[in-house]
């Protein structure tokens, strides 16, 4: 008898909209995740005491713990202390290093994890993925999918403009990454996770066509649920293939390469899925990516985020190593630096018209 149906890793809880927070203890507790109201709460030493402020009032049995940094040592310090306690689960609250420190902590302690992010900077705040600076540098940890991801749009209203518009770039990104894929099963006869492809390519598109910016709710609602659906689409191909091609080895190249000087993680994913839409010769495809990714105040040129041409002809040169094994658009066309840069003028041109 085949196996006819699969089921997916996904959270249990998805609750998306403005004020979701003042909910958070009963929605825990009407869906069984957290009947006694004890949580361990994981915040920022820095913006976290605002946020603890407002939302402790409505978790009268959560114990706080501010995390430092986003280390695998922090991660580890995270573990230690929350061991002592007798929790349902544990609840990241803050932005994207804080969810993965609590992600990983969990992980450890066997408790199970609520992400509760307060910006849309990237798709990790959904996905089996934490990752965290150690001594080599950073690493990517697999650990389990959060259990409920609750997303209040008013605070995301509050947090910096630019980390908001960060997601815009990483899910946009997905549509990029996804022809990647196609290229490496034409190629090499990769096998493509036709529902994770699906699931990606719809959240990038939606985003990508959306009319709506970031000062608007219905706007942020199709962006965090496309930020949820990436980490999920993730899960469900077992590694970040559907959201990560040749723009996230861009992405990479950038942060290795210059490491005091990088941008956001959406804004260099962006910039590179843009760029890569125009080495795979969608041109059209391109341009309006490109243009979209404008009109929310994103980068689609390096020298808005304050790199020179030739430093970004080496980042494009030097991407492919970011991710061995990986076979993108970048791969598959295996260019020198003078071609890189003939490219990227005709790039520059294109889209500039
Ligand atoms: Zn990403």
């Amino acid at each position: 008898m085949p196996v006819l149906t699969r089921l997916i890793p996904s959270p249990v809880v998805v609750d998306i909209r403005p004020g979701a927070l003042d909910d958070l203890a009963s929605v825990l507790s009407d869906e069984r995740i957290s009947h006694s109201g004890k949580l361990a709460v994981a915040v920022s030493s820095g913006s976290g005491a605002k946020l603890r402020e407002r939302i402790a009032p409505a978790l009268p049995g959560a114990t706080w713990y501010e995390v430092g940094g986003g280390t695998l040592d922090d991660a580890i310090r995270l573990a230690g202390a929350m061991r002592a306690g007798h929790y349902d689960a544990v609840v990241g609250l803050g932005g994207g290093k804080i969810i993965d420190c609590a992600k990983f902590a969990a992980a450890r302690v066997g408790l199970p994890l609520v992400a509760v992010p307060t910006n849309l900077a990237h798709d990790g705040l959904c996905s089996p993925v934490a990752t965290l600076d150690n001594d080599a540098g950073r690493g990517s940890y697999g650990v389990p999918n959060p259990i409920a991801v609750v997303i209040d749009l008013d605070v995301i209203r509050e947090a910096p403009a630019r980390f908001v518009r960060s997601g815009i770039g990483d899910a946009v990104s997905n549509i990029s990454a996804i022809a990647d894929w196609e290229l490496a099963n034409r190629v090499n006869g990769e096998k493509i996770d036709g529902l994770a492809a699906a699931v990606a390519r719809q959240a990038g598109e939606a985003v990508l066509r959306h009319p709506g910016g970031i000062g608007d709710n219905d706007f942020l609602q199709v962006l965090a649920e496309a930020l949820v659906l990436s980490g999920i689409a993730m899960s469900v191909s077992g590694d970040s293939r559907p959201s990560s091609g040749a723009c996230h080895e861009i992405n990479h190249a950038f942060d290795l390469l210059f490491p005091q000087r990088a941008a956001s993680h959406g804004e260099q994913c962006g910039l590179g899925a843009a760029f890569a839409m125009f080495l795979r010769g969608a041109h059209e495809e391109s341009a309006y990516m490109a243009e979209v990714l404008h009109r929310h105040g994103l980068p689609v040129l390096p020298e808005e985020i304050g790199f020179t041409v030739d430093e970004f002809v080496q980042v494009v040169e030097f991407a492919p190593q970011t991710r061995p094994g990986r076979y993108t658009i970048l791969e598959h066309l295996d260019l020198k630096p003078n071609q890189i840069k003939d490219i990227y003028s005709d790039y520059a041109k294109a889209i500039g018209s």
